[in-house]
């Protein structure tokens, strides 16, 4: 059974058209074509509001992946388009979409993804400095203290645990104060208790700093700190669960590989 909170609610009514972070409309993304073609997304629609957790989940193959790079400017859509905080995504040519990510969208990924022989601080400030902008200590102390990296700006990723190396790329992410920070299986890679740390690390980055996140991830656990689960079947967004709880997600979860 589905619990209270979860509605079955067709895509298109998740659509708005002023107040998004991201907007979706009519997203298709095709790979290949004729008979080899394989529609990851289907035909979808809908907002996510500003200052919000999203979490984006789903069977294996369901659209998740090609969801968030084409949320992400990462990849284009076949058709539809894609809105970041009012900009038409399509209306950017590569350089300039390049640029647009660097500066207005944060990652996270589930393997961290730091630089190696850079230091902590300088991993948190490369977005800063690839778009030519100086970092201020004042602002750099601050996501490091607010991610829980105090005293640690000077070691290199392989002195720090894999808790602390997601803190740094989270603090990579929000030192653009990003449109939106995407994440992708974040707590993948960590134990049950540092995946909660982290979870709640992003869960302070949006309801104290006011961020959007939108984070892929299969675990219903993870879910739980989200305002909002969205669950892909077969390219499209079957069903939103609010304040979901892991058993609802559960559920849902179950639910959607029955009826598939
Ligand atoms: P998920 O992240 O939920 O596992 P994906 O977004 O990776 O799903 O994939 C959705 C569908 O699109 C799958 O059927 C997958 O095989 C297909 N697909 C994804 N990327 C490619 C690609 N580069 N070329 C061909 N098919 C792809």
């Amino acid at each position: 059974m589905l619990g209270a909170r979860t509605r079955r609610t067709p895509a298109p009514t998740l659509l708005r058209t002023t107040d998004s972070a991201v907007r979706l409309t009519r997203v298709t993304k095709r790979y290949g074509h004729g008979d080899a073609a394989a529609v990851a997304l289907d035909d979808v629609s809908l907002g996510i509001p500003p200052g919000t957790f999203t979490a984006v989940m789903g069977p294996s193959g369901s659209g998740k992946s090609t969801f968030l790079h084409c949320a992400a400017g990462l990849d284009r859509p076949t058709s539809g388009t894609v809105h970041l905080n009012g900009q038409d995504l399509g209306e950017l040519d590569e350089t300039r979409l390049t640029e647009y990510r660097r500066t207005r969208v944060g990652f996270v990924f589930q393997a961290f993804n730091l630089l190696p022989s850079l230091t902590v601080e300088q991993n948190i400030t490369l977005p800063l400095r690839l778009a030519g902008t100086a970092a201020d200590s004042v602002s750099v102390q601050s996501v490091a203290d607010g991610v829980g990296l105090t005293g640690l700006l000077r070691r290199r990723p392989a002195e720090l645990s894999g808790g602390q190396q997601q803190r740094v790329a989270i603090a990579r992410a929000l030192i653009t104060r990003p449109e939106v920070v995407f994440a992708d299986e974040p707590t993948g890679a960590l134990d049950p208790d540092t995946a909660q740390d982290i979870l709640l690390l992003l869960r302070h980055a949006v309801t104290d700093l006011h961020q959007t996140v939108v984070m892929v991830t299969h675990d219903p656990v993870a879910a739980e700190h989200t305002d909002r689960a969205l669950l892909l079947s077969a390219g499209r967004v079957v069903r939103h669960v609010d304040r979901p709880s892991a058993d609802q997600v559960r559920d849902a979860m179950s639910e959607l590989r029955r009826t598939r």
